[in-house]
């Protein structure tokens, strides 16, 4: 078990970060926050100029569009995208899970017509899970998908649904394809032109800004059959193997070690009553604190990716690594905000907003971490469950 990078990751570390350094502009602030068509427009530039480089299908296999990479130098890419705000923007979500749903489950006719988009970072993909009914039991769905013959009908509602208005080109979509079954079963999993008829994207005013978060609208829905991804009201493992790797396909502590770094030169740079702030000992034991919980979220979220190398299914690790990723980069932005005091809750472009407003963004964008990809709540109960081998709650 040897956690040290390779030179050739150490160099390809420096190549990306020279990389996100010279095609990032000053507007760029990250995923959440802005969904601000000159944000999106950027995240599609990016994305291009990765695919160009071989980067943003790192470790997907060459056949689809992908390098061939190793899952260390993909944990680097994460890092460092995570560290510079996320910068494949909505394009994160067919990178990490979509992209290898399809590689798993999909008709070598899917895996042809929708994957090379992908790896040229020429199409955005939204995620129909979530509706207001079913968030945590997402097997409670409602919305319909009616068989009729060559092609389903689909009507109902999503919630959540990050970058649907992007626009977002398709939707990986949950349906109940069957209401005779038990609810595990009668559900399917569907790829949707979000330009067909009948679909219509609400955008939701959020703490994230406006238009972040969406809810989409289905009415009579035409969903061609060669459209249906995996076995018809077979969907749930489709799911279970995507949620696993939306949960460890993010480099959250990435972000934490980056907030960090950004207090760290703030303390030192920054003197209060005439002293230093980096010499004020109970600074200096938070930082450290929140250096040591940067270090057991890296920990985890390593030991999960060299379970994967060794072709094991990392469950209540990648639970595990969700939780800790999401606590160390909340934490480190709540401390953040104690240390650089009041003036942390002046937004950017104060011209009195300490570190141009970081913390006070970070603090507040990060509070999704609980919520999104499964709560804290259900990511617990995963590892009560499937790591400790307690009984399912009854
Ligand atoms: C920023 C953001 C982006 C998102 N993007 C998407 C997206 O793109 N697509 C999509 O489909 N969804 C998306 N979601 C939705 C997200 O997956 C759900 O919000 C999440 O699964 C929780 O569901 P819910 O909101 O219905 O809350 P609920 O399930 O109603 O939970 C409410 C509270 O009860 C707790 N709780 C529920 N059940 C249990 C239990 N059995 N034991 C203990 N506690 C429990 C939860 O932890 C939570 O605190 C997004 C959410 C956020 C915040």
């Amino acid at each position: 078990m040897n956690f040290e990078f390779n030179e050739e990751q150490d160099r390809f570390r420096e190549d990306l970060r020279h990389f996100l350094n010279d095609e990032l502009t000053d507007e760029w602030r990250g995923i959440y926050g802005s969904n601000a068509h000159a944000t999106v427009q950027l995240t599609r530039d990016i994305c291009v100029a990765l695919a160009e480089r071989g980067w943003l299908t790192l470790s997907w296999p060459k056949e689809y569009g992908g390098s061939d990479g190793d899952l260390w130098s993909q944990m680097v890419l994460r890092e460092e995208m995570w560290a510079h705000g996320e910068p494949r923007g909505p394009q994160y979500m067919n990178l990490n899970y979509i992209g290898p749903m399809i590689m798993r489950f999909g008709s070598e006719e899917q895996k042809q017509r929708f994957l090379p988009p992908m790896a040229a970072g020429s199409v955005i993909w939204t995620q129909g899970f979530s509706e207001p009914g079913a968030g945590s039991d997402l097997a409670s769905l409602r919305t319909r998908a009616e068989d009729k013959d060559d092609h389903f009908v689909v009507n109902g509602q999503k919630i959540w649904n990050s970058y649907a208005n992007s626009p977002a080109d398709w939707c990986l979509l949950l349906v109940r394809s069957n209401t005779e079954e038990k609810k595990h079963r009668g559900i399917s999993v569907l790829l949707v032109d979000m330009t067909t008829p009948g679909i219509t994207v609400r955008p939701i005013r959020s703490m994230g800004g406006f238009g972040e978060i969406n809810e989409i609208f289905f009415e009579d829905v035409v969903v061609p059959k060669e459209n249906l991804l995996g076995p018809q009201d077979g969907g749930w493992p489709l799911i279970t193997y995507g949620l696993s790797f939306e949960r460890t396909g993010i480099a959250t502590h990435g972000r934490a070690l980056r907030t960090i770094e950004q207090l760290i030169d703030y303390v030192r740079t920054t003197e209060r009553d005439g002293r230093r702030l980096c010499d004020d000992p109970e600074i200096r034991t938070k930082i450290a604190d929140l250096y040591c919980r940067y270090r057991a979220a890296r920990l985890i979220s390593y030991r999960v990716t060299s379970m994967v190398e060794a072709g094991k299914e990392p469950v209540a690790e990648a639970s595990m690594a969700w939780i800790h990723g999401g606590q160390a980069t909340q934490e480190a932005a709540r401390v953040g905000m104690e240390i650089v005091g009041w003036n942390g809750l002046l937004r950017e472009g104060e011209s009195d907003a300490p570190i141009g407003g970081a913390m006070e963004r970070e603090w507040i964008e990060m509070i999704p971490m609980s919520i999104g990809a499964g709560t804290v709540d259900i990511q617990r109960l995963i590892v009560a469950q499937r790591g400790l081998g307690l009984p399912k709650a009854g």
